[in-house]
């Protein structure tokens, strides 16, 4: 068996370099689409495709501002700029959810200015959960499917989707195991455990859930190190090295997420009625407590103060994505929230361009000297 050491590494290097995998895939006869935040990636899969996350990266903005104004995301602008930067070059087409404003422009501007690689709306209904909200994600997914049937030259199967829900549901449950376990070992660092979760967006899902199960057995046999400041993340992304650095530095550790690039990734499994593609859509219209998610109780606002309190963890720290809306409506209720509930929080802003992180570094060495108190 691989020590943790090596797979750590392997998660590593899939994590920070997504263009060899890629390169990889497609030299080995695979066709690559694009995905994030939720899309039908088994539709995708079930085509014999390899879906790859495209959440932007942290480079500096220059040619995706011809096309946005300044108060979109950095995840949109950042991925556009890859985009026309050549970075998706072999990808054969970006399935793009309509789950906020930015997303919806992300789509319409990809489609001019990257045209080589196909733009595949995927049009989610907010209220998902009556009848007519399983029926608009059906057609949806039929959408999808038709425009992947013309860009990829493969024909869908609702066998092969069956295959490939299997393959997906099994690589959630891994997902879900590890973060227990990766709490209990305070010795894996913030960027390690970011790394295998980033790893997963862009590796065959297979390929990833076999690292990872080999990583929950080496590390079920390993003793774990010593304790540090168990804390909860909850944003959009939380991926940037020096942002990870500092937690590290501070003696905090992750023990639980409500990221969207992480655990929200997980959370639901496909349906067990009907056809492959009943219980793909039960999948979507079955998810809740996320920000991009209708949801006129806010369940996520009492999920994150039960999910820290769960895992143990002292303190919730919001990391804010630049011009999110979504989040920022959040953010004072949850603030609100952990407070009756005795736990700390604190907010920090951050987005893909941020190359001086001095003021996050300050705001996080307060928050542990807090929750050391
Ligand atoms: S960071 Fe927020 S605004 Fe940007 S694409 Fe994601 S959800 Fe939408």
């Amino acid at each position: 068996m691989a020590e943790v050491k090596e797979l750590l590494a392997r998660f590593h290097e899939a994590a920070s370099n997504p263009k060899a995998l890629k390169d990889k895939y497609l030299a080995e006869g695979r066709k690559v689409v694009l995905v994030n935040y939720y899309t039908p990636e088994e539709i995708v899969h079930a085509m014999g495709a390899v879906p790859m996350g495209a959440w932007g990266a942290d480079v500096q903005l220059s040619e995706a501002k011809k096309y946005f104004p300044a108060f979109i995301c950095s995840i949109a602008q950042s991925a556009v700029e890859l985009g026309m930067k050549g970075a998706y070059e072999g990808a054969s087409a970006f399935i793009i959810p309509s789950l906020c404003d930015s997303l919806k422009v992300m789509g319409q501007n990809w489609k001019v200015a990257v045209p080589s690689i196909k733009f595949i709306p995927m049009t989610y209904p907010q209220n998902r959960k009556p009848d007519f909200g399983h029926a608009f994600t059906r057609a949806g997914y039929d959408r999808v499917i038709k425009d992947l049937t013309e860009v990829l030259g493969d024909t869908f199967s609702e066998d092969k989707l069956a295959a490939s829900i299997a393959v997906y549901d099994k690589h959630n449950a891994v997902m879900r195991e590890v973060v227990p376990v990766l709490a209990a070992h305070p010795e894996i660092t913030n960027e390690d455990r970011c790394a295998i979760f980033k790893s997963a967006t862009f590796m065959l899902k297979e390929e990833h859930t076999a690292l990872v199960e080999e990583l929950i057995a080496c590390l079920k046999g390993q003793e774990a190190g010593k304790g540090k400041i168990r804390i909860m993340t909850s944003g959009i992304l939380c991926d940037a090295p020096d942002l990870l650095k500092i937690l590290d530095e501070a003696g905090l550790q992750v023990v639980c997420d409500d990221v969207a690039a992480e655990s929200r990734q997980y959370k639901a499994d496909c349906g067990k009625e009907g056809t492959p593609l009943d219980r793909l859509v039960e999948k979507y219209c079955s998810m809740d407590n996320d920000t991009l998610l209708y949801d006129a109780n806010k369940g996520r606002i009492q999920y994150i103060v039960d999910e820290a309190k769960k895992a143990g963890a002292k303190g919730v720290l919001l990391v804010l994505t630049k011009f999110c809306d979504p989040e920022e409506f959040d953010v004072p209720m949850i603030r609100k929230a952990c407070e009756a509930a005795g736990i700390a929080s604190t907010v920090i802003e951050v987005d893909r361009q941020m190359v001086n992180y001095e003021q996050a570094k300050t705001a996080i060495e307060t928050f542990r000297d807090v929750l050391e108190a």
